[in-house]
């Protein structure tokens, strides 16, 4: 027979055995006959180098032809095998544990975070509703409203960051902020808590930051008394470390509210016994609170013209903490500067 009736007859066969396959096991000892080293393909194309000069061209062009043929025939043969072959139940044991290097470490929320999320769903179901104002104020909000004279040291650039090249563009330094523009807008009952950042030019150290997180609180109803703001910073600051927590207020003074008070509970690290959280006191602070002061129902007044907020009708009580103090009292960190650090180590502790 001559080189081109055999290299025609290769092409047969070879098609027909790579259809024929019936698993990739066949098919590949059929791609050894046809296509390996030691295989048909390569034998006729050893022969084509030897064969008379008149039929090399034209042999040489009917291999290549066939070549690419018979290839792509396999891959298509090694496709329909591979479909075939896989699997159509449970892929092993979807249960066993990876190996450490393929273990994806799993994200986690920031401690402070999580320390806005469960006040919030403490205040929640105590009846409040959280709102927000912005970071960015003007000495009415931050300041004239809230009863803060002109002339307290307070705003003073020492203790606020005014925006460059203006005198009543602030950063707030203070989420009380928020509870005038709340009366601002909508009239009494009102029952809101207010969690955001402040800013302040403190020097850094270990409890003090340049900015922080308060939550604010307000309450005004009718017939509001000393008695319901007690009860309600109990019944929070127990949800947040515990019922066996206990709480003291020691009088005050702030311009928005009178009288006011210092809320301090019993140290959450070492239950009230002593430790270096609590200075060995046995007690830590949380903030400030109290009753407000008419003077920020009046100046609200000013603003809304319907003298919606009538001292004489309406009483209220009003509280702010600060959440860099609390996260730190629940998990007994000593340095606020962690918080900013973004360091994985110290947030995985958490
Ligand atoms: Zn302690």
């Amino acid at each position: 027979m001559s080189l081109l009736d055999d290299l025609e007859q290769l092409r047969t066969e070879a098609l027909t055995a790579f259809a024929a396959a019936g698993d990739a096991k066949a098919l590949e000892s059929a791609r050894i006959k046809y296509l390996g080293t030691k295989g048909r393909m390569k034998e006729l194309l050893g022969r084509i180098g030897k064969a008379p000069a008149d039929i090399k061209p034209q042999a040489g062009k009917l291999a290549n032809q066939i070549k690419g043929e018979l290839e792509a025939a396999f891959g298509e043969a090694q496709a329909r095998a591979g479909k075939a072959q896989a699997p159509s139940g449970p892929v092993g044991d979807i249960t066993e544990p990876l190996p450490p290097e393929k273990r994806h470490t799993i994200g986690k929320r920031h401690p402070l975070t999580r320390t806005v999320d469960s006040l919030v769903e403490i205040f929640h179901a105590l009846g409040f509703e959280v709102v927000e104002g912005p970071d960015v104020e003007d000495q009415r909000h931050n300041f004239d409203d809230l009863n803060i004279p002109a002339d307290h040291p307070a705003r003073d650039s020492f203790d606020t960051f005014f925006l460059s090249g203006t005198t009543d563009a602030l950063l707030r330094s203070q989420t009380s902020t928020v509870q005038v523009r709340m009366m601002e807008t909508r009239p009494p009952p009102l029952r809101i808590v207010a969690p955001g950042r402040v800013y302040r030019p403190d020097a850094i150290d270990a409890t003090h930051s340049s900015t922080f997180h308060q939550v604010e609180g307000l309450y005004v109803d009718r017939n509001v008394s000393m008695a319901d703001l007690k009860g309600t910073l109990k019944l929070f600051v127990c949800g947040l470390f515990g019922a066996d927590t206990k709480v003291r207020f020691r009088p005050s003074f702030f311009p928005f509210t009178e009288p006011s008070a210092e809320l301090d509970c019993t140290c959450p690290v070492c239950l009230g016994r002593a430790c270096p959280v609590c200075k060995q006191s046995g007690w830590v602070e949380l903030g400030g609170c109290g009753m407000v002061d008419p003077a920020v129902f009046e100046a609200v007044n000013r603003t809304r013209e319907d003298n919606a907020y009538d001292p004489s009708l309406w009483s209220g009580f009003a509280f702010g903490f600060g959440i860099e103090r609390m996260a730190m009292r629940r998990h007994g960190i000593t340095d606020i500067r962690r918080f900013l650090e973004n360091d994985l180590r110290f947030l995985r502790q958490i």
